[in-house]
């Protein structure tokens, strides 16, 4: 369908936008204003005319413009959204604030059903997470100068269909992998000369090596990065030193040995599902038996706090699919479960392979991918919610996202004292996140909760050019300074 939405005024566009796909996200939206006389010309299956009244008070006006549409929406659909009109990242921001206002369970999730829509499983999930957040953010000291650690290296064994993050197959970049390597350290030196210049703190509260697959590393490259990491920075006090292992086919018991050695305390091995059909179809060059040998293998190296992530609506998985995955992984035990649901964002090649089909095929929709239907619900969500509470876990992190299959969330489970606290602290933006490497966002959160942000370049050679220069400028500025005096 081709949907027009015609405002009366241009105001609350974005918000508009994003609620409106939430009911249509295989369709297009458009969103003009009434004085915009090409695009109300065009031709449109649907179109729903939206007066914006005058207000004084922003947010109080978009709550109640996003109620009415919503009303409107649902009776023409006859759909229910699961988070109701919430379209951001972070539904458990209201519940946060709520508990720190000294709200009660009841005004919570009564706040969050009866302005908000959001479904009793979404408002009492929002509550939990919200909850267990709080009394975990507890245990983690801040102080003004505490930060985290990211690193991100962006290589994989291979790449995933639905992937959009920074990441290349490693086989691309092997000859320039050890190159990477020092650019990060040297990157890290010059943040470590800084801090210290300026009497900062170089003790990060939690470490993050995150991509891409940092284990798609050789051995001696990992071990590289890692002595580095130790000899840059104080990890006397680090609460958490987190690699992410994802891809099983990237892992080997040296490598695993490395990660032990350097006194990494956290690993992830991603099923994302445990039926082969679909890993073949994804691109994930690995089987379910390669799960299992990287599981078992990482227990026996001595690992006893990993992760593992699976998708929900991933194409051609039903509820069978999922029960199967969740039955594999509840004999497993892992200390930590994160649920996805797939998001079909814009530059994954899933899209592409999507659009393609559609092109050639009237009656596809973007719910269908090479004859496959893929959708996720509420349903599958509560049965991986299940499974988690039967392996002892509670949920203690949820984000959303766009495009997301369903509409519904990601949610980190974990059994008490085995969250990843890095996520929760990148969440809640309660301290500075210095993160090192291609495509790797900085984010300084100030004293005055002020915060900003910066990026490096995604592409691996641009990062490392960029780098080069920096490199040589410090050099050339180092040689002037310490020039002899005359
Ligand atoms: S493992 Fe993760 S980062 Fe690597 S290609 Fe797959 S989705 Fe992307």
């Amino acid at each position: 369908m081709n949907i027009g939405i015609c405002l009366d005024r241009n105001d609350f566009m974005y918000d508009i936008h994003s609620l409106v796909k939430s009911f249509f996200p295989d369709d297009e939206v458009h969103i003009y204003t009434k004085d915009d006389p090409v695009r109300q010309a065009c031709r449109r299956d649907l179109v729903l005319n939206v007066e914006i009244p005058e207000y004084t008070d922003r947010k109080n006006a978009k709550d109640s413009l996003k109620r009415d549409l919503y009303k409107q929406l649902s009776d023409f659909t006859e759909k229910q959204l699961p988070w109701g009109t919430l379209s951001g990242i972070r539904p458990t921001k209201i519940p946060m604030k709520m508990l720190s206002d000294g709200c009660s369970r009841e005004e919570i999730l009564r706040h969050l059903q009866d302005d908000y829509f959001v479904s009793p499983e979404r408002a009492e999930l929002a509550l939990s997470v919200a909850e267990n957040e709080k009394e975990i953010l507890r245990r983690i000291p801040l102080s003004e100068d505490s930060w985290s650690l990211y690193i991100h290296v962006p290589f994989c064994p291979s790449i995933c269909l639905y992937c959009t993050f920074s990441s290349s197959p490693i086989s691309t970049w092997a000859r320039r992998a050890d190159e990477y390597i020092e650019t990060v350290i040297r990157e890290m030196q010059r943040k470590k000369t800084a801090l210290l210049k300026d009497s900062g703190s170089i003790a990060p509260t939690t470490v993050y090596i995150g991509g891409g697959t940092p284990t798609s590393l050789s051995e001696e490259q990992l071990d590289r990065l890692l002595t580095a990491v130790r000899h840059v920075w104080d990890l006397s006090g680090c609460l958490e030193y987190t690699v992410e292992a994802g891809r099983p086919d990237s892992l080997t018991e040296e490598k695993l040995a490395v990660l032990m050695r350097h006194g990494v305390t956290r690993i992830s091995v991603n099923p994302q599902t445990m039926n082969d059909e679909t890993l073949e179809r994804i691109g994930r060059k690995h089987t379910s038996a390669d799960v299992l040998r990287a599981f078992y293998m990482a227990r026996e190296a001595g690992f006893d706090n990993i992760n593992m992530d699976m998708i929900l609506g991933l194409p051609g998985e039903d509820a069978r699919h999922v029960s199967r995955t969740l039955g594999i992984l509840e004999e497993l035990k892992p200390d930590s479960l994160t649920v996805h649901s797939l998001a079909i964002k814009r530059a994954s090649a899933l899209r592409k392979a999507i659009r393609e089909d559609r092109e050639t095929d009237i009656n596809a929709d973007y719910g269908n991918f090479g004859g496959l239907i893929f959708e996720n619900s509420e349903e599958l969500m509560d049965m991986a919610a299940g499974t988690a509470a039967a392996m002892g876990m509670r949920p203690y992190y949820l984000y959303r996202q766009k495009n997301m299959r369903g509409n519904l969330e990601n949610t980190g489970f974990s059994v008490p004292g085995r969250e990843c606290l890095y996520n929760i602290l990148i969440m809640e933006e309660l301290q500075s996140i210095y993160a090192f490497g291609a495509g790797a966002s900085t984010k300084y959160v100030y004293p005055d909760g002020r915060i900003e942000r910066t990026v490096s370049p995604k592409d691996v050679k641009t990062y490392l050019e960029r780098q080069r220069d920096i490199s040589a400028e410090k050099s050339a500025e180092e040689e002037r300074t310490d020039g002899p005096d005359c």
